[in-house]
């Protein structure tokens, strides 16, 4: 294609959207389903339960070390069908995209969604694009819906946990957010701040065997772990007690946020789970994350406790017990 950037025509369903199409999807998304070009994707599924979740991106910068919104865009929606406890199948995709983007940027963020919904088994099979004026919009907005299919007997809900269960964190939290933030801002650390991006099919592995032991699963995005421990007390009206010294941080995050004045457990992750399991199967669910290279710095960090309903407390690495709250007001804007 010729064409250095989008123009409206591109969005005007007429021959220039066609040729984009035709040069920058299909090319990179081929599929037998997708090659069909009906009106909507039609598919096989399996009988039984199937989860769908939807998700809108609108992150910038658009690139960020450790991936792109694209990237982002097949992550966040394949790990949201993950923690449904669901085998993640088919991705609907629709971009809402400015006049004068980067046709080479756009192609770059076709080909690593493209990329990523491999690694992730998950198929690309229907999509829209939309072309808006200069000013309308910023660059590029992106949504996902995926569907998924949940094994027999798998049940994820925080209605399922009763105290005593344990909590688990599958590797070291608030590299998106630094990530992000860092990139923003134009600060930089001796070691680069990476973001963790990435979809988290390999725990399909521990779903099939653990099954219901496992009683619920999130993803500590916007908001970071602190949030969805509070949202899961709240559901599940359950106490939630944590320790502050067996939460993973890598070393770069902890020097940034302290200097910073921020708390890693507010900032977003994109390619982490926190699992609430029964206490017997924790060990063995550790064991197993711990040998897969996505989750392989998993902690044990605190249990569900009877009490004080809806209220997550930590154990400070001093000692101290304090309420960890909920995040308030905005922490970093267009985080995913
Ligand atoms: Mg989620």
């Amino acid at each position: 294609m010729k064409d250095e950037r989008v123009l409206l025509a591109h969005g005007s369903g007429g021959l220039m959207s066609q040729r984009l199409i035709d040069e920058v999807f299909k090319k990179a998304w081929s599929n037998e389903i997708l090659d069909n070009m009906l009106d909507g994707a039609v598919m096989e599924v399996p009988s039984g339960r199937m989860a769908m979740s939807t998700d809108s991106f609108v992150i910038t910068p658009l690139f960020f070390p450790g991936g792109d919104i694209g990237k982002l865009a097949i992550c966040g929606t394949v790990n949201d069908l993950v923690a449904c406890g669901a085998r993640p199948l088919y991705l609907s995709v629709a971009f809402i995209i400015e006049e004068g983007l980067a046709m080479d940027q756009l192609r770059s963020i076709v080909k690593s969604m493209a990329e990523t919904a491999e690694e992730a088994g998950i198929k690309l099979i229907t999509g829209d694009t939309k072309v808006v004026e200069k000013g309308s919009a910023d660059r590029v907005f992106i949504n996902t819906t995926g569907i998924g299919f949940i094994p027999e007997g798998i049940d994820f809900r925080p209605g399922r946990i009763e105290p005593g269960d344990k909590i688990i964190v599958t590797g070291q939290v608030g590299d998106h957010g630094l990530a992000i933030l860092s990139q923003r801002e134009g600060l930089s650390f001796t070691t680069p701040a990476l973001s963790d991006c990435a979809p988290l099919y390999q725990l399909g592995e521990i779903v099939n065997k653990y099954g219901n032991s496992i009683k619920c699963m999130r993803d500590p995005t916007r908001g970071g772990l602190a949030t969805v421990l509070n949202e899961i007390a709240g559901q599940a009206q359950i106490g939630v007690r944590v320790q502050e010294a067996d939460i993973p941080v890598s070393l770069v995050v902890r020097g940034a946020c302290d200097m910073l004045g921020m708390d890693p457990l507010y900032m977003a992750n994109e390619g982490k789970m926190v699992i609430f399991a029964a206490a017997d199967a924790a060990e063995g669910i550790l064991a197993d994350l711990q040998s897969l290279p996505q989750t392989a710095d998993a902690a044990v960090i605190g249990e569900a406790t009877s009490e004080p309903e809806g209220m997550v407390l930590i154990t400070t690495e001093l000692g101290a017990r304090r309420i960890l709250g909920m995040l308030e007001g905005e922490h970093v804007p267009r985080i995913c």
